[in-house]
């Protein structure tokens, strides 16, 4: 049965058609000079000098690992409450991923597991913006300043780096700020998804920011090589005049956007203020819907140090465990309306078990989620949808 409310459709109107339409038109359809416009158009929405799209977040987060020489013998702190991605990249190394549980009543990692966790092994570290409220940066940097003076580069850019790595997953966060400055910037290197579902959009993709205090050119241009079978030219520069010899430096993998994402996204960033403030309203409303009921627990979008880019609603129901909320969600798809859980736990899930997590070890983790539910959150979701959705709950709930 079509939902009546769905949970995230996408936001594409004839103007992103056009411009797909167009580069199909054009004779050059994969990476080229529309992926240039659209990297260069983030540099400006963003306020970072160096930036890198690929075909995918996970595939930026995985570049990234490589390129500092992680892999075998190495450790990488990601949190318990996440998506796959975000430790299956440090997998695909041989690394590692070792979990950090939530800050109490917080989906994001808490800096003191962090803390806990670091070993003489570790080598970076990956927070994720959980639904687009951004992670504690300073305390995390913080954490790792701390722990500057026992660490062992083990590659030239650890060293020029002289501490653990802060990567950012901030899949959900594109927009989001942290203290006056949009992420970006904040963490050392930080990743974006255009994921379908994701609050921009390219159908798959994803981008790469170097924060201005690193050498974000040389950066740049390294991972430009992971992302493309380390060839010294793309497709688009071998195919002009005389630009048929090229080079292959290193075992890169091939991790390019297209230019038929690059158009979409850039019609995206150009409605993308819209797409947010759309978001940010119907935020607020269920917000103010939900203010009476003691039921709830609503998530935070806004503080002194940060501001959300309102990806996830995502509610929880005070003092409900798993079964009840998996009876919601049962009861609340079968009125036609979209929820979804953000997310089950790594450690809950058949792989990590395997490898020897144990959600026991994640109790703040657990707690969030077992009684998370996230709402319908997308730029086209009506109010009167919104207060369908919250009446329904409300019932019962
Ligand atoms: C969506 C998502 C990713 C992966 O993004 P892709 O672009 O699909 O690779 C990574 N981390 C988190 C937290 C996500 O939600």
């Amino acid at each position: 049965m079509a939902l009546q409310i769905p949970f995230s459709p996408p936001d594409i109107t004839e103007d992103e058609i056009q411009a797909v339409s167009q580069v199909m038109r054009s004779g050059w359809i994969t990476t080229g000079p529309r992926v240039r416009e659209f990297e260069s158009a983030l540099q400006n929405y963003l306020g970072v000098k160096d930036i890198v799209c690929l075909n995918s977040a996970t595939a930026g987060l995985e570049l990234v690992l490589r390129m500092w020489g992680i892999g075998e013998g190495d450790e990488v702190i990601v949190p318990a409450y996440t998506y796959a991605a975000t430790a299956n990249v440090v997998l695909h190394t041989g690394a590692v991923p070792v979990m950090a549980d939530c800050a109490p009543g917080s989906f994001n990692i808490d800096p003191q597991e962090i803390h806990r966790k670091i070993t003489p092994r570790t080598r970076a570290v990956i927070p994720v913006d959980f639904g687009g409220w951004p992670a504690d940066y300073d305390e995390i940097i913080r954490v790792l300043e701390e722990h500057k003076s026992d660490f062992k580069p083990a590659h030239p850019r650890q060293e020029s780096l002289g501490r653990i790595l802060l990567l950012a997953d901030s899949a959900h966060a594109f927009g989001a700020e942290y203290k006056g400055r949009k992420l970006g910037g904040v963490a050392d290197i930080t990743v974006f998804s255009f994921h379908a579902v994701k609050n921009l959009t390219t159908g798959e993709g994803g981008a790469v920011a170097f924060s201005d205090t690193l050498a974000g050119a040389d950066l740049a241009r390294e991972l430009r090589l992971w992302a493309l079978h380390g060839q010294n030219k793309d497709a688009h520069a071998k195919q002009l005049a005389g630009g048929w010899r090229y080079e292959i430096l290193l075992p890169g993998y091939k991790h390019n956007m297209t230019d038929l994402a690059g158009a979409l996204g850039l019609v995206q960033l150009k409605r993308y203020s819209s797409l947010m403030g759309s978001r940010k309203k119907l935020y607020e409303y269920y917000d103010f819907l939900l203010s009476e009921g003691e039921w709830f627990i609503r998530p935070p979008f806004q503080s002194a140090d940060k501001l959300s880019s309102w990806h996830l609603y995502p509610l929880r129901i005070r003092d409900a465990g798993e079964e009840k909320r998996d009876r919601l969600i049962l009861a609340m798809n079968q009125a036609g309306i979209g929820v979804n859980v953000h997310f089950i736990p790594l450690p809950l899930h058949p792989l990590y078990q395997r490898l020897g997590y144990v959600i026991r070890h994640y109790p703040e983790a657990y707690r969030m989620y077992e009684n998370e539910i996230s709402l319908p959150l997308y730029s086209q979701l009506s109010q009167e949808s919104a207060e369908q959705v919250v009446t329904q709950l409300e019932k019962l709930v």
